[in-house]
């Protein structure tokens, strides 16, 4: 790895302790989520009132099933961004982690943006802090600040682009060879972006606690079991360089191994002849994937690889939200004004 100014964190539990699970609960359902007729009548009400609201609820792949179920849309960071910016809802429900919320909220500052529990963080846009990406931009004069989108307002506010797995290889590629990028905060997909490109990359030592859990001896043991699978690794993955290296000198086959975002999992998915996929990201993922897909097989490269801030969305949670309009995203208008550029610039590259 090539240098970090800051800390790079342990991350221990979300700020907020979850609920446990009721006795009759759906095995699809994630902890918290509430099982039987009791979530019917929630969802029966939450969508009476986005109705009358004119709202528009947006879900992360990463959310409990019951949460994708009732979503308008279900996506990764850059298709809700879309979905964001296009919607003519009056009320973006964002069903995700903080930092996606207030995407939206750049992205479209004059509509209402309410997340359902805002202490649902991330562990990989907490890695890095507004005071430490100024020093670390001072210390590089004439780089060229990339963030992943996994960052808070005010660290996009600092940055010069802004990208998404979904979009950051174009990214990369589309600015001119020899100009120094500073790529934050993801180590792993930093790595990965360099080696891809070979370009002059210097990257942050953040991670994510949950891809960075999926090692290379997961995928290996997989592998070894469903040898006839398709691989389909997250880039924020502990395993990606591994899986990488493994690909190009033949012992994964290089084109049954893919490294995508979550979209890109899903039309990968959607579009392979193959009957089995090996899936290395968070396990959210794979109820759109079943949903999608029917006779076709997924597994988890790692069953245990659950956001527990993804999961702390809930029905429950969520119904609370349309009827008390909590809670709002409010952010200063400086620093909506300065995380605008590099957010629209993320959307803009397809
Ligand atoms: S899975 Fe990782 S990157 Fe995604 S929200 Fe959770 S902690 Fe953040």
């Amino acid at each position: 790895m090539d240098e970090s100014k800051g800390d790079v964190h342990l991350f221990g539990p979300p700020l907020v302790a979850q609920e446990e699970p009721a006795a009759s609960i759906d095995p699809q359902l994630a902890p918290g989520s509430n099982g039987g007729p009791q979530v019917d009548e929630m969802v029966e009400e939450i969508l009476r009132l986005k109705k009358e609201q004119n709202a528009v609820i947006l879900a992360h792949n990463y959310q409990i099933p019951a949460i994708q179920d009732l979503a308008d849309f279900v996506g990764d960071s850059l298709g809700l961004s879309r979905q964001a910016e296009e919607t003519d809802a009056e009320t973006i429900v964002f069903c995700g982690v903080h930092f996606m919320a207030e995407t939206a909220k750049i992205l479209c500052p004059e509509k209402r943006v309410l997340i359902p529990d805002p202490s649902a963080g991330c562990s990989l846009a907490d890695s890095i802090d507004v005071e430490s990406v100024r020093a670390w931009k001072a210390a590089h004069p004439g780089a060229l600040l990339v963030v992943y989108v996994n960052c808070s307002a005010e660290v996009k506010a600092e940055a010069d682009y802004c990208c998404t797995s979904a979009n950051a290889l174009k990214l990369i590629e589309a600015i001119p060879e020899d100009q120094q990028v500073l790529f934050a905060p993801d180590m792993f997909l930093g790595e990965y972006l360099r080696e891809k490109t070979g370009r002059d990359i210097k990257t942050w030592l953040g991670e994510c606690h949950v891809h960075a859990a999926i090692g290379p001896r997961d995928v290996q043991r997989m592998w070894s079991e469903r040898p006839e699978a398709d691989l389909l690794v997250h880039p924020e993955c502990g395993c990606v360089s591994s899986v990488m290296w493994h690909a190009a000198i033949g012992d994964l086959p290089e084109d049954r191994t893919q490294i995508l975002s979550t979209q890109g999992m899903l039309n990968v998915a959607a579009e392979s002849e193959s009957e089995e996929f090996l899936v290395a990201t968070e396990t959210g993922i794979l109820h759109q994937m079943r949903k999608l897909n029917h006779g076709k097989r997924f597994f988890a490269v790692k069953e245990d690889a659950e956001c527990s801030y993804m999961k702390m969305i809930t029905v429950d949670k969520l119904l609370r939200t349309m009827r008390e309009g909590v809670y709002e995203v409010v952010l200063a208008p400086e620093i909506l004004e300065g995380a605008r550029l590099s957010i629209e610039r993320m959307v803009a590259i397809a």
